[in-house]
This record gives structure tokens, C-alpha cells and sequence, in this order.
């Protein structure tokens, strides 16, 4: 016989919800994201959908990828990635010298400046501190455009996440 318990749903990494302190259950995010082809799998809040906290976890792994989100925290993390990647994609400087600004805003090593793990205080600084950035080169621009607008079109259109 084997006394082993194993209780269905929890890992060894399964993270507690910040929002309402239930546990979490590991499963599939079918259902949850519109769709799901790649098969991600979550770990979503016991009381969802009426606490709708959730984190995937590392692809092929149970491992989340960072902290639990509600659907604000998801919505602000959407927009701080939006507004950060047209730092790049509008060619104001390469995606490299982009996170190299971000690990510095945020105040942390560029390998943990991933705007996945940010909390609300952190998206909200991100998405002011790129604003700024944004309106200096959206100004600057101007100044410059007529130059190098021809090299600026072929870096867009090749620029991708
Ligand atoms: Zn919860």
C-alpha cells in the first residue's frame, strides 16, 4: 500500500493567493484564456472566478513564472508592455539599450526586469517613466525625421517583438 498523499491539483510550487489568501489549483488554462493552443497551464486561485487571480507557469514545467495577478494587475502589465516595446518599435533604440533603461527604472539586474513579474506600484512607474521617454523621441523625431526617414522605415518594418 502506499501512504504517500498526494493531493490532486498541488505541487510543490503551488503559490498562495495574495489577493484572498486561498490556496491555488494547478491546472489547464483552457476555459480561462480565450484560447489556449500551446497547452499553458495555470495556477489559478481556488475562489475563481470570483477572485480571478491566476500565474502560468514556465512552459513544460510547474514552475509559475512569477507572481499571482488579478485582472487589474493583468490589464496594467498589458499596457506597460505596449507602451515599452514602442521603445523599440518605433526604433528609438535597439530592444537591448530598452530593457537596459527598464532594469534601471525599476532598480533591479536586467535578467529580473521582466515586465511579467511586476507588481501594480512597478507598472505604473514603468508606464509613467516610458511615457516620458516617449514624448522626448516622439519630440525629437521631429527634429530629425526628414534625414533619416527612409533608413527609419526599413528598421520598423523589420522590427519585431
Ligand atoms: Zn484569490
Amino acid at each position: 500500500m502506499n501512504h504517500k498523499k498526494k493531493r490532486k491539483g498541488v505541487t510543490n510550487y503551488a503559490p498562495r493567493c495574495p489577493y484572498c489568501g486561498s490556496t491555488t489549483v494547478y491546472r489547464s488554462a483552457t476555459g480561462i484564456y480565450a484560447e489556449n493552443p500551446d497547452d499553458v497551464m495555470l495556477y489559478v486561485c481556488k475562489n475563481y472566478p470570483a477572485c480571478d487571480a491566476y500565474i502560468r507557469t514556465q512552459k513544460g514545467t510547474a514552475i509559475p513564472i512569477g507572481e499571482m495577478a488579478n485582472g487589474k494587475l493583468r490589464a496594467l502589465r498589458t499596457d506597460a508592455h505596449r507602451l515599452f516595446n514602442q521603445l523599440y518599435l518605433k526604433g528609438y533604440m535597439p530592444k537591448q539599450t530598452a530593457y537596459g533603461w527598464l532594469s534601471s527604472v525599476l532598480g533591479v539586474s536586467q535578467d529580473k526586469a521582466h515586465i511579467a513579474q511586476l507588481s501594480e506600484l512597478q507598472c505604473e512607474l514603468v508606464i509613467r517613466e516610458t511615457k516620458k521617454q516617449l514624448a522626448f523621441y516622439d519630440t525629437h523625431k521631429k527634429t530629425t525625421k526628414r534625414r533619416s526617414e527612409n533608413h527609419d522605415t526599413d528598421a520598423r518594418a523589420n522590427a519585431n517583438c
